[in-house]
């Protein structure tokens, strides 16, 4: 008997599961397995400060129950970490050393947090907030804090503030220029946003920086570049999400600073796809590789790697009007060489 096509897909967010919703409408009769680090089906990470904040609830953080997954027969691993993939011959490895085999490979791994080198070695005093489990992990101890320091810059970073601010806290931020990467905040933007995070009495700090950080009986203490002290109850960290990607590095997959794929979505391997948050992704009109970030983006390019995959040949292209407005500034997402001021 022929063996059944494996579709796998490795991340369970939105580019992993429009893949997943496309295999199964195209191909009735083939496997298709998600696996995912996270413990918990799929759910909107935009929402989480809503959940955090307490103006949403757990249920309507969900996007898919494991009902959901089931009707449609797929099959989805939770909980279970993918630790190397071997191209060659088309099988991954999960961390506690079981094989998988897969004819297909969609790779949406989406972003993970990235730590600027002159601040890893305070990461553990460092608050993030990127996943659920984080969101989890910190509903609770929010009620006791009274003072907050951010270090960021980034998008997230910004609404954060705003939340806590909503919560009544008191907040300093260390507005960092490197944490919008991929979007590169020029100085008229980063004084922009100083100047409307002020006017709502927050305490931002432009032009100093963070170089040593002490935890005490009260709280922490970071000591700047100028000499300031900046007491606070926790330490968040926001500075962008980078391609979650370092396990497929040396795989013989193509990698930057995301896994390289052409304006169809396919990486060097020609059943291997990449898409969403992981993904460089050639565009012809710049003769550049561009990341695209957000939601939507991520959905349009895993529909687009799946369909390519079944022998479709679809260019990506942006999601239009694509806009996060933070303090006033637009800055498209879907495209991120084009910023508005
Ligand atoms: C707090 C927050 C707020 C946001 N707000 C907005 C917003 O307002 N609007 C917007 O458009 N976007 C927003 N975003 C960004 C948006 O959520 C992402 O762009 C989108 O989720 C990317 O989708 P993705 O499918 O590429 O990856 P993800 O949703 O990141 O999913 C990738 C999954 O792969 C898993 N994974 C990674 N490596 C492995 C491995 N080795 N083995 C197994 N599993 C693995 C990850 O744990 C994760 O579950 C926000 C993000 C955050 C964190």
């Amino acid at each position: 008997m022929q063996k059944k096509d494996h579709y796998v897909i490795i991340g369970n967010g939105p580019a992993g599961n429009r893949a997943s919703e496309i295999f199964r409408e195209n191909d009735k009769n083939a496997r298709v397995t998600i696996i995912s680090d996270e413990g918990f089906p799929f759910y909107y990470r935009h929402k989480l400060l809503d959940f955090l904040s307490g103006s949403i609830s757990d249920e309507s953080l969900q996007v898919k129950k494991h009902l959901d997954y089931k009707k449609n027969n797929i099959r989805l691993r939770l909980g279970q970490t993918v630790t190397k993939i071997d191209p060659a011959n088309r099988v991954l490895f999960l961390k506690h050393m079981e094989k998988i085999e897969y004819t297909s490979l969609i790779l949406a791994t989406g972003g993970t947090r990235s730590i600027l080198p002159s601040l890893a070695g305070f990461e553990k005093y460092f608050s993030f907030m990127t996943n659920y489990n984080e969101a989890l992990a910190l509903k609770p101890a929010l009620s006791g804090i009274k003072k907050a320091i951010v270090i960021g810059g980034d998008l997230i970073s910004i609404k954060f503030i705003k939340m806590l601010i909503n919560m009544g806290k008191d907040v300093s931020f260390f507005l960092c220029k490197e944490g919008f990467w991929p979007i590169e905040l020029t100085e008229k933007m980063s004084e922009n946003i100083a100047s409307r995070m002020k006017k709502e009495e927050i305490k931002t700090i432009l032009d100093d920086y963070p170089v040593n950080i002490f935890q005490t009986n009260a709280g922490y203490e970071i000591i700047t570049e100028n000499g300031e002290k900046i007491k606070g109850d926790i330490i968040f960290y926001f500075m962008g999400l980078k391609p979650d990607i370092d396990f497929i590095k040396g795989s013989g997959i193509d990698t930057a600073e995301g896994v390289l794929v052409d304006e169809y979505l396919k990486t060097n391997y020609k059943n291997i796809y990449a898409c969403g948050d992981c993904a460089q992704i050639y565009n012809p009109e710049f003769k550049d590789y561009w990341i695209s970030t957000g939601w939507d983006n991520a959905t349009l390019q895993g529909e687009t790697a799946a369909l390519n995959l079944l022998g479709e040949h679809k260019i990506i292209k942006p999601v239009p009007h694509k806009i996060f407005e933070v303090e006033g500034i637009k800055v498209n997402t879907s495209w991120w060489k084009e910023i508005q001021e």
